[in-house]
Parts: C-alpha cells; structure tokens; sequence
C-alpha cells in the first residue's frame, strides 16, 4: 500500500480565551491516502475546521496555537517548516476552500486577475500560459462563458459561481491536496449537488487527495472513501463510508444518521439528536458525549474511553466497544 500522503497524529490546537484554555482540537489522528477523499462530519464546534485550518497552519494567531502533535505531509511534519516553507505549499501542494467564497475573494480584482495571481505567486505558470490556464480551468469548473467571467469581479457573479472560481484558483498550480471546508453550506440544494459532482469529478480526475469538513453526513456518500466523525476536538469513529453509513458503531455516530431527512423519508420516525457540543473551556470529564448518550453506563461519567480498532480499517471510541489494543497511544486524560 502506498504511504498516507497526510498523517495527522494526536494533533492539539489550543486557544487563550477570556473563558480559560480552549481545547477546540483534542487529540486528533487520521490519514489520508493519495487519491483518497476522506470527509471529516461533525456539528458546528466540533472542532473539524480548526484540524483542516491547522494543517495549513492557519490558526488564527497569537490567541491560537499548536499545542502538540504532528502533521506529516509527503513524508514532512509540516509544524517543522519555516514560514517561508509553509507559505511555499500552501496554493501550491495543498490548496483550500472555503463555505463563503467571498471572503477570500478580493472584491476589487477581476476574476481573470485573481486566478492569474494565484499561479504567479508559486511561479508555476506566467503571461499568456497563465491566461489560457486561467480560461481553462473556468471551463473545467463549468462555466459557460470563460472569457466574459475572466473580466468579471466577484459581485457580478452569483454563490455558486463564485465558489466555482474558488475551485479553480484551488486547482490553478495542481496541488496535491485540496481542503475543502464546507464548500456547499451556503448554497442551494441544486447548486450544492452540483459542486458536489464537480469536486468529486475533479478529484478522480487529477488523482488529488481531499478532506472535505462538513457537518452534513447526508452528503458524504456522494464523495468520500471515508468518514472521520468528530465531536467535542477528539474522532470518535472512523471507517469507509458505506460502512460507516450502513452500520454505525457509535451512538453519536448512530444519531447522526437516524437524524438524515432521507431516513424520515423511509418511513422511520424523525429523530432529533438532543443537546448540543459543549464548549471547549469546559469538555465534560469521562466520555464527552455521555450528556447526551442513551447508552450511557456508570463508567461513561468517569472515564474517557480509548479509540480501538474495529478492524483494519475502523476505529471507534466508545466503551461499548472495548478491546485490548488501544489505536492512540496518547490519549486525554479527561
Ligand atoms: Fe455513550 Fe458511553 Fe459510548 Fe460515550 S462511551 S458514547 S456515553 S456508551
């Protein structure tokens, strides 16, 4: 098998808050293949974007930090690199975009402009080579006039064009790996399936990795390999999504999918998942869920359960799964 092309390992990232110490990612390990779509779902504040932020060492600073961990790109921690370096990779080797494109898109430059900028920035590709890419990847993301959107500014152009245009300076020098953080929240459901195919299309295409964050189990099967879920900064199960999907081991896990439109759909009965993520200055102690598992035992209040592994590839941290052969070796304490 090949080696991951990112391997993340008990990743923490930290904030100072006027609340006290933050702990917004707690312990996170997972890899990724080349060529492998992982998503990473979980409710809002379960600490996913802040993991794909972290990989591109965008934690905003100085109230955020790494506390510990590594982050092995191609082989290389990434928390070892120069900020030289790090800026080197970024847009070049991993690229990543975003749920609202119009923060990142400056609403001063054209389109053309911008898409043209990204490349010359990792001087990749220049002057009139840099123009017929930037025509070109406008027809790659599906756009019917490339020409007339190259002159166009970000405003002219509705949501989902301009997260199109995000795709394609995401694309523009090639990378490896593509962040792709809630890239269709805020678009509709027509439009979202739409990028949906184009992203997955894309990815099999240019045999690029991407971790796709989001908090819609419902859209994953569309795209991922596999399913990383996340709740309160820590994965509490990981396997291939049609597993994942077909028979979710834990109760989080199992909530989430009772609680999909299309299982009501199928005639079950509408399921709500109760309560909501802590937040991170005040992580319960034991199992973090255990507030809101109807499988809670005595020893959920106490004691953090350990990740094991459910085969080869599938972990899950609960302790109605327990086994002799914990999968992190270091685990939080509480
Ligand atoms: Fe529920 Fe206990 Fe498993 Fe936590 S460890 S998910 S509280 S059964």
């Amino acid at each position: 098998m090949n080696p991951p092309l990112l391997e993340v390992n008990s990743l923490r990232t930290y904030f100072n808050t006027p609340a006290g110490l933050s702990r917004a990612v707690d312990g996170v390990s997972f890899a990724l293949l080349p060529g492998e779509t992982m998503a990473i779902v979980g409710e809002s504040g379960s600490g996913k974007s802040i993991t794909a932020l972290s990989i591109m060492q965008l934690v905003p600073e100085p109230a955020g930090f790494i506390e510990s961990g590594t982050i092995q790109f191609n082989g290389k921690d990434l928390l070892d690199l120069t900020w030289e370096q790090m800026r080197s990779i970024r847009g070049r080797q991993i690229s990543m975009i975003f749920q609202e494109p119009m923060t990142s898109l400056n609403p001063v430059f054209t389109i053309g402009f911008q898409i043209r900028e990204a490349m010359l920035t990792h001087g990749k590709y220049r002057g009139d080579a840099a123009t017929a890419r930037a025509h070109s990847l406008l027809e790659r993301v599906g756009m019917n006039s490339p020409d007339k959107v190259l002159r166009q500014y970000p405003h002219e152009l509705s949501g989902g064009m301009r997260q199109r245009v995000m795709i394609a300076i995401a694309l523009a020098n090639e990378p490896q790996l593509l962040l792709a953080d809630e890239p269709t929240t805020a678009l509709d459901v027509t439009i979202q399936a739409q990028i949906l195919t184009l992203l997955r299309d894309l990815q099999r295409d240019t045999g690029m990795s991407m971790l796709l964050i989001t908090h819609d189990l419902g859209i994953v099967s569309q795209v991922a390999d596999k399913v990383a879920v996340m709740y309160a900064g820590q994965i509490v199960e990981q396997a291939p999504t049609r597993d994942l999907l077909s028979n979710p081991h834990h109760p989080y896990t199992q909530g989430l999918i009772a609680s999909l439109p299309s299982r009501s759909r199928r005639g079950n009965a509408l399921f709500t998942l109760e309560g909501v993520v802590p937040p991170p200055t005040r992580w319960p102690g034991g199992c973090r869920f255990h507030d809101r598992c109807s499988k809670r035992m005595e020893i959920c209040n106490t004691q953090m359960p350990s990740t094991t592994s459910q085969g080869e590839y599938r972990s899950v941290r609960c302790h109605l799964y327990p086994s002799a052969e914990a999968v992190t070796s270091q685990e939080p304490t509480r």
